[in-house]
């Protein structure tokens, strides 16, 4: 049953591009616990040997084995109430971060997802520097973006932080061809 939640979220975050095939991860919280994605894993092809149980506060002997990622998911575990998080590398998202301080959706997803802050903008960030501001950052909000990185996305159940990311990525796909429209780089229809 879990198993299967993380295969469908995997397979769908791979089939649309929002991750390369070793990048991302994902998470569920049980109480005081936590399932990851194994380091290194491919999010389209997960097996059982690739959900990792460990300790949200404490380190035991599979802690080793999780996603590389696993310190910022523990932040927003101990922050929120998030019982899911899913980690992506949406491709337009990622270039506006590289440009803009926040992505704000021009179309009707503004009304689901807000403005979304690009933390850490134009800093040299350093693996875990932000793990803290992005668990403050998800206190009130769905999602939120990484400068020249990723998308942290959150949820009652993967599916729905999944739903968070998707939304993300089709409104800065939007503002990226608006961008090209009004640059004359494509022809308005
Ligand atoms: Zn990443």
């Amino acid at each position: 049953m879990l198993l299967d939640q993380f295969q469908t979220i995997g397979r769908e975050l791979s089939a649309r591009g929002l991750v390369t095939s070793h990048s991302g991860n994902l998470s569920v919280r049980f109480g005081e616990r936590l399932v990851i994605t194994r380091r290194g894993s491919m999010l389209g092809s997960l097996t059982e040997q690739d959900l990792i149980e460990t300790g949200i506060n404490k380190n035991d002997r599979n802690t080793p084995l999780a996603s590389s990622e696993l310190p910022v998911h523990r932040a927003i575990y101990q922050s929120t109430n998030a019982q899911a998080i899913v980690h992506a590398h949406p491709p337009y998202s990622t270039a506006l971060s590289l440009a803009e301080q926040e992505i704000v959706p021009r179309d009707e997803w503004y009304d689901v997802i807000g403005k979304v802050p690009v933390l850490g903008f134009g800093q040299n960030l350093k693996p875990g520097s932000l793990d803290e501001t992005v668990a403050q950052e998800l206190k009130d909000r769905r999602v939120v973006m990484l400068y020249g990185h990723g998308s942290f996305s959150i949820g009652q159940l993967l599916e729905e932080a999944f739903s968070f990311t998707t939304v993300l990525e089709e409104a800065a796909k939007v503002l990226c061809l608006l961008k090209s429209i009004n640059s004359g780089n494509i022809n308005p229809v």
